[in-house]
């Protein structure tokens, strides 16, 4: 498999550009005419630094409005091509892509336009180029890749073929099937984009919306299956028009882009298992069958309030680490660590970050596949010595530089808490309150980063996303995107703040960086819970008077449903599948917070619906900024 990526899909400057393509493992680059016209130095000076980074140029671009020219303009655009070649040759990339015309000038007739491209063919011969044609979805006369292949054929030359790009085939909703039936030889270079479903201009849709295979909503794989069928066996090169791209870290969007590009041929791979391109060999996607652990990484006086915390929920200590100062808190099948070590990782991540979730552990399938997949899509691998009777659990680095683990039943694994943690009689364990296991976990961080998170967790783990919902903060829009397995045992929401005055932005400021900003477990009878919580001191969020006269207006719910709701601060929703009941503690230190929630029926999602409401209770509990704590 050879891989490239369009230079305008990134950031920086050209040198920037490259180096960050290297280091994330492309082998080549589309170079856009305007990034090397704003480069000082001459094109054989950009040609070496392209070699130089371990880079070719796999192809040049664009060449417009090029085909059925009427004279004097077609003469001209065949002058203009010559020197285009001349250009290309200093470069030193012998592939230019047309793309379809767009100019008022220009007229139709597959004839016209295949005999344009003969006479260009017969130019590019001699200097040795090929030229490949893509049909653009807005292109005057040729906006679809099976007149442009028409084209292509009746021009019956060496050295012109078709270029595709799945963008322009999938956003006007072409079958990509038809692409199966075009020879694969014929197809000079294949462009792959992915974009959200928008209602809109496809120019604008495609020059500003366009993101990595995986991210977006368009059918990639089948339109790579198709292009694969055909025996194609040249570059695949990420062409991604993206404003937020275009402003991240070059770094990033690129190893991004290279995750999305194996994940999506390894995707392809196990469909359409005869192909000619050769893709890695890794493990397939992972499943997941729950959280094991959640581990804090606190100091002695913050692990104190946070143990007072998890007592009110009903948590008891369950066990101390063999060797470290490591505690583990328990109930039901939800097992939370706290971390106080003055040294190794949690040590760090407390100092960068405060109190919080430095580590998730997850119960998979396979957890040395987890990691190997992991490897092969670019994660980062996570290893710290262990010490004596310890086990050595597989790693990875996920959001914000925390770390996740992965324990699974084949292995000692499975053997860990009785392994390294001496089991501890809690005295003062609280009554129990019915928590049974994590729904989900909720993970804050800027918007910018949501899709090189979603992409990880969709691209290792046998997950799907749902559609993102947007969240009103007073302050501004939060995104929310839930990733999750087809059983619900593994949860994830993703919540991208855009500024800094939404609860979740200020969570990010204080806590330096993405992080867990909220842990939801799951009871099978809320109002029993709730009663016991209370019991036990737990001090629920307040949920004004309003939102249950909303409430009641919305659903129309029984006076003694609606009562029992209101006493014990429970919010509720409703969907055609069923039930759901949220409570959320206060929040514990900046902004972190811990939910429960029972799901009754098929009911599927978060309370998104709820999320104002408590977002607006969450903020009338905050200190003002630079006040001490209460
Ligand atoms: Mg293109
Ligand atoms: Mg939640």
């Amino acid at each position: 498999m050879k891989t490239a990526i369009a230079t305008v899909s990134i950031s920086g400057d050209l040198s920037e550009k490259l180096a960050a393509i290297a280091a994330a493992g492309f082998d080549g680059i589309e170079i856009f005419e305007n990034d090397f016209l704003a480069f000082d130095g001459s094109p054989r000076d950009v040609g070496r630094m392209v070699r130089d980074h371990g880079l070719e140029i796999s192809l040049f671009q664009p060449f417009r409005d090029f085909e059925g020219m009427p004279e004097p303009q077609r003469a001209r655009t065949l002058e203009r091509a010559e020197r285009k070649f001349e250009l290309m040759t200093e470069l030193g990339t012998d592939l230019v892509l047309v793309c379809s015309n767009c100019s008022p000038l220009s007229l139709g007739g597959v004839d016209r336009a295949a005999e344009d491209f003969r006479e260009l063919g017969d130019r590019a011969a001699r200097h040795g180029i090929r030229v490949g044609f893509e049909a653009l979805a807005w292109g005057r006369h040729v906006n679809d890749h099976r007149d442009a292949w028409e084209i292509v054929r009746r021009a019956d030359h060496p050295n012109i073929g078709l270029i595709l790009d799945s963008f322009h085939t999938l956003a006007r909703k072409i079958d990509p099937a038809s692409i199966r039936s075009i020879p694969g030889d014929r197809i000079f270079f294949v462009q792959l984009a992915d974009a959200p479903r928008i209602d809109m201009d496809l120019l604008y849709w495609s020059r500003h919306f366009r993101n990595m295979p995986g991210e977006g909503d368009l059918d990639v794989v089948s339109f790579m299956r198709a292009v694969a069928a055909t025996g194609y066996d040249g570059v695949l090169s990420l062409e991604i028009f993206n404003d937020q791209f275009r402003g991240g870290s070059p770094k990033s969007i690129s190893v991004d882009g290279h995750r999305s590009l194996v994940y999506l041929m390894d995707r392809v791979r196990r469909l359409e298992p005869d192909i000619g391109i050769t893709v890695p060999d890794m493990p397939d996607r992972i499943a997941v069958n729950g959280v094991e652990f959640i581990e804090f990484a606190a100091d002695e006086e913050e692990a104190e309030v946070l143990g007072a915390m998890l007592r009110t929920l009903g948590f008891g200590k369950a066990g101390r680490h063999v060797s470290k100062d490591v505690e583990l808190w328990r109930q039901g099948g939800i097992n939370i660590v706290i971390n106080t070590e003055r040294e190794g990782f949690a040590h760090s991540s407390y100092i960068v970050h405060g109190t919080t979730v430095c580590d998730i552990g997850l119960n998979v399938a396979d957890a040395s596949a987890t990691v190997a997949r992991a490897r092969a899509l670019s994660a980062e691998p996570f290893e710290q010595s262990s010490g004596p009777g310890e086990l050595t659990i597989p790693a990875i680095r996920g959001v914000g530089g925390g770390v996740m683990h992965f324990i699974d039943s084949n292995s000692d694994l499975a053997r860990v808490w009785e392994i390294e943690f001496r089991p501890l009689a809690d005295e003062n364990t609280p009554p129990n309150t019915g928590l049974s296991r994590i729904d989900h976990i909720a993970q804050t961080m800027n918007y910018e980063e949501m899709l090189t998170w979603l992409l990880f967790y969709t691209s290792i783990f046998k997950t799907t996303k749902t559609p993102m919902v947007d969240v009103v903060d007073p302050a501004g829009l939060v995104r929310s995107q839930a990733i999750e397995t087809e059983n619900g045992k593994f949860r994830i929401t993703l919540n991208g703040a855009e500024n800094r005055r939404t609860l979740a932005g200020r969570f990010i400021a204080e806590s330096f960086g993405s992080a867990v900003q909220h842990v939801a477990f799951a009871t099978n009878d809320i109002f029993a819970t709730a009663d016991t919580l209370a019991k036990n001191g737990f001090e629920p969020l307040v949920i004004p008077q309003n939102y249950y006269d909303d409430l009641d207006a919305r659903f129309g719910l029984e006076e003694v449903l609606l009562d029992d709701l209101r006493m014990r601060n429970i919010l509720y929703d409703r969907d055609d599948h069923g039930e759901f009941f949220q409570l959320y503690s206060r929040n514990y230190g900046e902004g972190f917070f811990f939910e429960i929630v029972e799901r009754q029926g098929a009911y599927n999602g978060y309370g998104a619906a709820n999320a104002q409401f408590r977002i607006a209770a969450q903020k009338r509990t905050m200190r003002p900024k630079g006040m001490p704590r209460a």
